[in-house]
């Protein structure tokens, strides 16, 4: 049976979503920005290209996503394939990632600490991830307390703002790092140049970075923009936004702020509306800048000289990111809300004669999860459910989704409409 479905939210949730069930089904999206992307959308600034979120990359080990997601693109006219080359900024010079297999690098008392404790470690039955209580247990138990003090603490606190006591383990899954202590001494006592060692590597667009899935995600699709859904009502068995009526809803914005006919039927059933509403996410700030050369993807930033977390650095990951400028470009990350002028201050500590070109703060980029989340948001979407509303990505269902997770959530929800 044909239906009306209406989608709210054209961020990769939304495009996949609707994407998927077009062919079947009479399909319109609303986006309440002028332009279509969330998290994912880019604009050029002086011919460069600037990611507004991060720089997002794609990948997925999902054969399923992969074939769907190919099967819109040229995958060998249209990307590139782009070795990852993270690296770590530490104590004033570029080392490693992970910084683990960079121990030799670092002063003999650290060094000396950190085998010691690592050793000690490898020794111990292995516990699951899951066995521990919450993040810094995890990070301790597995890497122990020097390289916790000197690096997962500081480098987490930074982007969390947030005691990692407090984070829960079912939050990261698939998302922890998992220590090799074979590895990491191997590869400290061989110094294995990285360029030597097996890398992730990556797809980007040739052209127009993320947006460029954006642009054509959204070719077939009927998408109102800037066409904000702050109501809906159910009239005769029919679902009414915007002067529209729909048999189903896919609500892809943020799950705290669901229009007041949803909180009503969450309030009917046995969910913690009041929880939900309170649940608790990050913003980022980010510096859009010029940089000398550079062939590094991502440099993490642990030490607190400065407030930025990380390097992004989206001009290596195609050169026509860069066509305005003499140099390369990259995203200068910070967490939370940090005003222009204290991003330039922060961009002077940062290695690679960093000048501004623009910036951007997006309030939603981080969820965070506690031990509770998952079941109020299973009710939440079970509740919903049963009147035709459906929930779906990053901040609907308050999960900690990469792109390819989204599109994977997507064919899960894709199969109610079969
Ligand atoms: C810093 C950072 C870096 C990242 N890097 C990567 C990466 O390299 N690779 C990767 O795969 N993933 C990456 N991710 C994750 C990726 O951004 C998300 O998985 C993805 O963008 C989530 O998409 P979404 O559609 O679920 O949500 P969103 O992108 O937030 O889209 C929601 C859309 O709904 C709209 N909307 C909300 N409420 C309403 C309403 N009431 N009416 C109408 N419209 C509404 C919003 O305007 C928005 O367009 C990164 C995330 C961050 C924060």
């Amino acid at each position: 049976m044909v239906m009306k479905i209406g989608i709210i939210g054209s961020g990769i949730s939304g495009l996949s979503i609707a994407n998927l069930l077009k062919d079947k089904h009479d399909v319109q999206v609303f986006e309440k920005e002028q332009q279509p992307g969330g998290l994912i959308k880019c604009e050029r600034v002086q011919d460069c290209l600037f990611h507004k979120v991060g720089g997002h990359v794609f990948n997925s080990k999902n054969e399923k996503v992969l074939n769907w997601f190919w099967g819109h693109f040229d995958k060998d006219s249209e990307f590139v394939k782009v070795k990852r080359n993270a690296k770590v900024f530490f104590n004033n010079s570029i080392i490693g990632y992970p910084i683990e297999n960079y121990v030799y690098l670092m002063k003999p008392s650290l060094v000396k600490d950190i085998t010691k404790e690592l050793l000690e470690l490898s020794k111990r039955p292995g516990k699951s991830p899951f066995e521990y209580e919450n993040f810094e247990l995890f990070l301790k138990g597995n890497f122990g307390q020097t390289l916790f003090d000197i690096y997962f603490q500081p480098y987490n606190y930074k982007i969390w703002k947030t005691d990692l006591g407090t984070i829960s383990m079912e939050w990261l899954e698939g998302k922890l790092p998992m220590p090799d202590y074979a590895e990491i001494l191997y590869s400290n006592i061989i110094r294995i140049e990285e360029e030597k060692m097996v890398h992730a590597s990556f797809f980007y667009p040739k052209d127009g970075g993320s947006q460029f899935i954006v642009d054509r995600f959204k070719k077939e699709l009927q998408i109102h923009s800037g066409a904000a859904v702050n109501v809906v009502t159910e009239m005769e068995g029919h679902l009414e936004v915007n002067g529209a009526s729909f048999d189903k809803l896919i609500y892809c914005g943020d799950i705290r702020k669901l229009p007041a006919f949803c909180k009503s039927i969450l309030a009917e059933s046995d969910v913690d509306v009041a929880y939900l509403e309170n649940l608790r996410s990050n913003g980022t700030s980010n510096l859009f800048c010029e940089t000398d050369a550079t062939d590094v993807s991502w440099l993490y930033i642990p030490e607190s000289f400065t407030e930025a977390h990380r390097i992004i650095y989206t001009g290596n990951f195609s050169s026509s990111n860069n066509k305005g400028s003499k140099r390369t470009t990259c995203v200068v990350e910070f967490s939370g809300k940090v005003s222009y002028e204290k991003m330039l201050e922060e961009s002077k500590k940062l290695p690679g004669n960093l000048k501004a070109l623009a910036c951007n703060y997006e309030p939603n980029s981080y969820v965070i999860q506690d031990n509770r989340t998952r079941e109020e948001v299973g009710k939440a979407k079970k509740a919903l459910e049963k009147r035709g509303i459906y929930l779906l990505g990053r901040f609907a269902e308050w999960e900690y989704y990469n792109m390819d997770k989204a599109i994977e959530a997507a064919f899960s929800l894709a199969e109610h409409f079969d």
